[in-house]
């Protein structure tokens, strides 16, 4: 009597300890998430990387992944100011609030660069808090790999040794690839760019690129065609070698401008599933790294 009533408690342990339910605004957070808490986790990717993250449906399906989420995973720096309120105040899950454990926002742990001196909304800036696109600096993904995986121990106790190992395994592969990186992108310094959107910020600032201008007059502001037109006067004199855009970016002022200016268009991939061979943070950094090299210099 006592063995069975044991091993009914042995049978039902791995169901009280279930797997952790983790609920990622965008792509790079549901893959790191995926290196971090291991292929028992449950995890809902909000976005992908071909709907842009500054705006999203509040549809019910999210709300309900919200809902039985132990942890959410977003980038914060008010990327997500449009539509992750809501989607929280909906689903009324008490564990994802802002200020509980099972809320983390990726860049609270990074330096934020573009910080506006004064906050300019009522221009249309939807970069108030900052730019918020920190995820295509390695080490800014380091950072966060490091406060995510003690976030997870705080959540699930219980696993504390899983993921300190995970953790351990996941900085010995990043590190060693982000050598691989720096050293492959030695001399894309000073590559001169044009990004449509300010979302590869931080790629620039870690591998020294030059971004010239900006497609959209402020971000989140699209182009009119006085300032397209006055985009090609700066720089027709001294063309960058390439205009890039993120896989969510409508082509149309990118691929215009390339035409007036003759240099290549690059849809970069931005996110993991932003293209072909992209479906993790490690082949998302070598194919952008890859396209940046294959670029005519
Ligand atoms: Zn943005």
């Amino acid at each position: 009597m006592k063995f069975r009533f044991l091993s009914g408690l042995l049978l039902l342990l791995p169901i009280s300890a279930g797997a952790l339910e983790i609920f990622a605004c965008e792509p790079e957070w549901g893959s790191l998430a995926r290196e971090l808490a291991g292929d028992d986790a449950s995890i809902t990717v909000a976005t992908t990387a071909f709907q842009d993250p500054h705006r999203l449906e509040a549809k019910p399906s999210l709300i309900a992944a919200i809902r039985n989420a132990d942890l959410l995973i977003c980038t914060g720096a008010d990327l997500e100011v449009g539509w992750l309120p809501l989607l929280l105040r909906r689903s009324g899950n008490a564990l994802v609030r802002p200020g509980q454990p099972g809320y983390f926002l990726a860049a609270d742990f990074v330096r934020k660069l573009e910080l506006p001196d004064r906050l300019d909304r009522a221009e249309g800036d939807i970069h108030p808090q900052g730019n918020p696109h920190v995820h295509l600096n390695p080490h800014n993904i380091e950072r966060i790999a490091k406060a995510l995986a003690e976030r997870l121990a705080q959540i699930d106790p219980a696993r504390s040794a899983d993921y300190q190992s995970m953790q351990s395994d996941f900085l010995i592969r990043w590190e060693s690839a982000t050598t691989d990186w720096e050293s492959a992108a030695v001399n894309l310094a000073g590559l001169r760019l044009v990004s449509h959107h300010r979302g590869f910020t931080y790629l620039a600032d870690w591998l020294h690129l030059d971004i010239v201008a900006d497609i959209e007059p402020k971000p989140g502001i699209p182009p009119s065609a006085s300032h397209l037109a006055g985009l090609v006067e700066q720089l027709a004199p001294n063309p960058p070698a390439a205009i890039i855009r993120t896989p969510y970016t409508d082509a149309k002022a990118s691929l215009w401008l390339s035409d007036k200016l003759g240099v290549p268009a690059l849809e970069l991939p931005y996110t993991v599933g932003g293209g072909d061979d992209t479906n993790d943070l490690f082949r998302l950094y070598d194919k952008t790294l890859k396209l940046l090299g294959d670029l005519p210099k």
